[in-house]
């Protein structure tokens, strides 16, 4: 059986390709909430959204960018002996904010080493007013811009039941947008959301491979202590999907992926102490391991499945 060198288009090969050395991304914490945590939308959240956002391993959102950065930097470059870095805003809807702020923290994260600024946000919190800056800036002050958007899955259905407060449309809006302002885009996504099946997670992949998006992060679904999700874990309502299950469906995913999208992730990472439930009681890479195994042991990699779209499925 043939086995592909590459499984997958890692980031890590993406990022040193791209600027010749190791980049490692530098969490960044602003003062910043959601529309769907502060009343606007909802005051809930997502079901499975704790109270610090995903930014459990940032610095507090009081101190400067620019500080931030650079003592996040200094403890990377002494550990990892890194030069470049990806400035990373992370937590809540990090352009859920007064254009004036938000232009301010952009350009202070475009400091020396820092190659690129990566913007977490939610489909419905970006417009054209801020991809017009963000592309303007890219360009003076020669930095990578790549936004990161929340989808998990394209049925929504399970949007509504995750009580994510946008649809599909807002995702396909948001990314439609953001490549016309030429600026990079990266989905997030749980390829084992208990109420969705196989189907989805390949429609998930489809959809992304249509609408060009750069990089994809998938993430395992981890249940953290008070929130919805896990109340409704702790009263057996839903139950996580076995391990055998989530590895065929992040291969099924990898296989109707284009090749050229990026993967940033694929598996998940939660604080331990917050955690009812997170990879089957496994550390990150172990996952991670296995599921390479069993993509080598079976020929399966990253596109095989690829060639469904502009016709090729019936047009020989
Ligand atoms: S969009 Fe993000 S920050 Fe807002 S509630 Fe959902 S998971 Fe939390």
């Amino acid at each position: 059986m043939e086995v592909k060198a590459t499984l997958y288009n890692k980031f890590s090969d993406y990022l040193k390709n791209k600027y010749g050395t190791k980049v490692y991304k530098l969490p960044v914490n602003l003062p910043v909430s959601c529309p769907n945590r502060d009343g606007c939308l909802s005051d809930k959240g997502c079901i499975f959204c704790g109270e610090e956002g995903a930014g459990f391993e940032s610095l507090p959102n009081y101190v400067p960018v620019s500080e931030q950065l650079l003592r996040n930097a200094a403890y990377i470059g002494r550990n990892y002996s890194a030069h470049k870095f990806i400035a990373y805003f992370q937590n809540y809807s990090n352009t859920y904010l007064p254009f004036e702020d938000f232009k301010r923290y952009v350009t202070n994260a475009c400091m020396e080493n820092v190659v690129a600024i990566y913007i977490s946000t939610r489909p419905d919190c970006i417009n054209d007013r801020y991809l017009e800056f963000l592309n303007e800036t890219s360009k003076t002050m020669q930095k990578d811009i790549v936004i990161e958007l929340g989808i998990q899955t394209v049925n929504y259905k399970t949007l509504k039941m995750l009580n994510r407060g946008h649809t599909l449309a807002e995702f396909i809006d948001a990314m439609l947008r953001i490549k016309r302002f030429g600026i990079g885009s990266c989905a997030h996504c749980i390829v084992d959301l208990p109420m969705d099946t196989m189907d989805d997670v390949v429609e998930t992949s489809k959809v992304l491979s249509a609408l060009g998006v750069d990089q994809v992060k998938c993430h395992s679904l981890y249940i953290l202590k008070d929130t919805v999700l896990g109340e409704m874990y702790l009263r057996g309502e839903i139950k996580p999907v076995e391990f055998e299950e989530y590895i065929e469906r992040v291969i099924s995913f990898l296989e109707y992926l284009d090749p050229s999208i990026v993967i940033q992730r694929l598996a998940g990472r939660a604080p331990e102490e917050r955690s009812l439930f997170c990879n089957w009681g496994m550390s990150w890479w172990k996952v991670l391991d296995m599921i390479e195994e069993k993509m080598k042991a079976e020929g399966r990699y990253q596109g095989r499945k690829f060639g469904y779209l502009n016709g090729e499925t019936c047009i020989k």
